[in-house]
């Protein structure tokens, strides 16, 4: 089985691509910008992996893509390579709109032709699947989880760029008969998550006696699923997701970002008690505009037809991940010198 994933240096590609080549044993191609948010230090366990190779390609880049998938042939093609930072879509929309909808668009069509060139065997087993967000589904008030069926109402700039390529998949299933699975997962985290986003940027902070800022009161929602969990339900879609469905992903674990903030503390205060109490370093900072206030997302239908299960519960996960972040400076300290001194990057992201 030959897998090209994009976006493969990024935090949640990383995964698919550790995950692939240690567990399934399958060959992967890793296609990937590598921008601010991309490092090839997250595959290191892989690096001499004969399995794993990796090309520094654009995905709007239709010469460059069209070659790669010529050359190694892929069956499976899980397409994750976006601009992913709330923060950063709302003063700097255009990487998004160009990256997540017209790279969408070229992955697509260059997926197509490559389809279109199989013999039909092929041609039935090939699978595209498009990674996309929770976030796509705009808000939830108190009540309620959003299904696959919920409308689409997004509110960030991301979120809107995510929403669109969503729709282009779709459309290339209906209209060409491509075929494209689409998945639409809550919130990640884990190792290799980049300094910028919420949980890394408190652990980090938290270590380094800066301030917790955190936006508003802290009440907003998010359901939060371990990134390897993720790589794993998007393996499982890719393999046996059918044709032209999209399967919501979750961890059905919602915490509101304040409870998520002093659980970091509290691990901080077991972790480094000389340095305790961690709780004294937050600081709600004015919110973020256009916030959603709750996602949460149903999981059922990848849970009874697939048979998927989050193995991680919030409490090991987290643990894990703050241990992580305390034991691997290495990988972290140079991405964090990547965005100092920017105002963004410094707030607490949704995503
Ligand atoms: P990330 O920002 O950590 O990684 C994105 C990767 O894409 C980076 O390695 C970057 O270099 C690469 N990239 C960006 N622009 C590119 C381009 N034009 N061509 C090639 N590569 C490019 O993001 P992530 O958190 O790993 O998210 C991966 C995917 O999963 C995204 O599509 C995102 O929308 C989706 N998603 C993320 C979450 C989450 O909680 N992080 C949740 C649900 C869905």
């Amino acid at each position: 089985m030959r897998v090209l994933v994009t976006g493969g240096a990024g935090f949640i590609g990383s995964a698919v691509v550790r995950h692939l080549v240690n567990d399934k044993r399958f060959d992967v191609l890793s296609i990937d910008k590598l921008t601010y948010a991309g490092t090839l230090t997250s595959m290191v366990s892989v690096n001499d992996n004969p399995l794993y190779r990796f090309e520094n390609a654009d995905v709007c880049d239709k010469t460059a893509i069209t070659q790669a998938m010529s050359d190694f042939r892929p069956d499976r093609i899980m397409h994750l390579a976006a601009e992913s930072h709330v923060d950063r879509s709302i003063t700097g929309a255009k990487d998004f709109v160009e990256t997540n909808v017209l790279g969408t668009f070229n992955m697509l069509e260059c997926a197509r032709a490559y389809w279109q060139s199989l013999d039909s065997r092929a041609k039935e087993t090939f699978r595209f699947l498009h990674i996309s967000t929770d976030e796509v589904y705009g808000s939830l008030g108190k009540e309620g989880l959003f299904t696959e069926s919920t409308p689409y109402d997004p509110s960030s700039p991301y979120s809107a760029t995510k929403a669109a390529s969503d729709h282009l998949a779709k459309a290339w299933e209906r209209t060409y008969g491509l075929p494209v699975v689409i998945s639409n997962c809550s919130n990640n985290y884990g190792p290799f998550h980049f300094p910028e986003k919420l949980i890394p940027l408190m652990i980090i902070n938290a270590m380094e006696g800066k301030s917790l800022p955190v936006y508003g009161s802290g009440s907003n929602i998010r359901d939060w699923l371990f990134v390897e969990d993720h790589a794993k339900a998007l393996d499982l879609i890719a393999e046996r997701g059918r044709v032209g469905e999209t399967y919501n992903v979750g961890g059905r674990n919602e915490q509101r970002n304040i409870d998520v903030v002093n659980r970091i503390c509290t691990l901080m205060d077991e972790f480094r008690p000389e340095h305790g109490p961690h709780s004294r370093l937050i600081k709600c900072v004015e919110d973020r505009p256009g916030h959603d206030a709750r996602y949460a997302i149903d999981a059922t239908k990848l849970e009874q037809e697939l048979c998927w299960k989050a193995v991680e519960n919030f409490d090991t996960g987290i643990e894990k991940t703050v241990k992580w972040y305390l034991e691997n400076e290495w990988w972290w300290s140079p991405l964090r010198q990547r965005y100092k001194g920017e105002r963004l990057g410094l707030l607490p992201s949704g995503a």
